[in-house]
């Protein structure tokens, strides 16, 4: 596995951290209260279905970030091997097994969490964040951004324009709390990273974040989750309208194209 399974729990919530495929990750999110569990982009059904037994948990909800094969690729295989009913959620036809197709705004609930789903086309055209919060407590929410927002990054943009991504990045999920933790969908921080260093070099957020991704990937550890206030002082894509990060954009002042041609850089990026 390339990387070691890791629990992050907060108030209200535990959110086990899945390593799946090359460089995945799959989330088992649990209402501690009813131990009610949802599992986020289960693509290998076995280990979710191990640690569900494991942890004695009550599964009975999938979210479906994307339609790529890396994401959603095990959902059909999980339906068919769980014997308990499973509601799949998701943004778009192309995703195996969806029963219950989500927009901007909708909400459900994991026992007594509550989850609000938010549109982020771009990377897809149907993609899905979903953010998790409690009601009563204060705990600090967490957001599940499949392949929008990377910690230090954000996905190609392959079904989508960079006012999309800039909507996703700059409107949406800036406006969650500062606190929210942030779970992406895959170990990239460490490329990501690089590319932030490249855009600003003297920016000693990215330069720290950077020292303590290495020691947490040289024993195999994961780097999620971070935080939106983090993603906010280190992440080039939702910095495109500081003047340092416009600059390396040729001395851009519209953040829109800064976007785009970060992405351009980025998508060409040796690290
Ligand atoms: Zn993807």
């Amino acid at each position: 596995m390339h990387s070691t399974l890791e629990d992050v729990r907060l108030d209200s919530m535990q959110v086990k951290i899945l390593p799946a495929l090359q460089d995945n990750y799959m989330y088992l999110i649990v209402d501690s209260k009813t131990r009610e569990a949802a599992v986020v982009d289960p693509v290998d059904p076995e280990l979710v279905i191990k640690t569900v037994q494991e942890e004695n948990v009550k599964l009975n909800k999938v979210l479906t970030t994307h339609h790529h094969w890396d994401h959603a690729g095990g959902n059909e295989k999980l339906v068919k091997l769980w014997t308990g009913e499973l509601q799949v959620y998701g943004g778009d036809d192309r995703i195996g097994a969806m029963n219950h197709k989500v927009r901007q705004d909708d909400t459900f609930t994991i026992g007594n969490l509550n989850v609000r789903c938010l549109s982020t086309p771009c990377h897809t055209s149907g993609h899905i964040c979903y953010h998790v919060t409690a009601s009563n407590s204060h705990d600090p929410g967490a957001v599940f951004t499949g392949d929008t927002l990377f910690q230090g990054g954000c996905g190609r943009f392959f079904e989508g324009t960079p006012e999309e991504m800039y909507d996703a990045l700059c409107a949406k999920l800036s406006a969650l709390p500062d606190d929210t933790k942030v779970f992406c969908g895959h170990e990239y921080t460490l490329q990501n990273m690089s590319f932030a260093r490249h855009v600003e070099p003297d920016n000693k957020c990215i330069q720290n974040r950077i020292e303590w991704a290495k020691l947490r990937r040289a024993s195999k550890d994961p780097t999620v989750p971070s935080t939106i206030g983090e993603e906010k002082s280190w992440n080039p894509f939702m910095r495109v309208h500081e003047t340092t990060v416009q600059q390396h954009a040729g001395g851009q002042t519209n953040p829109v194209i800064t976007m785009e041609m970060l992405r351009k850089e980025k998508d060409n990026f040796k690290a």
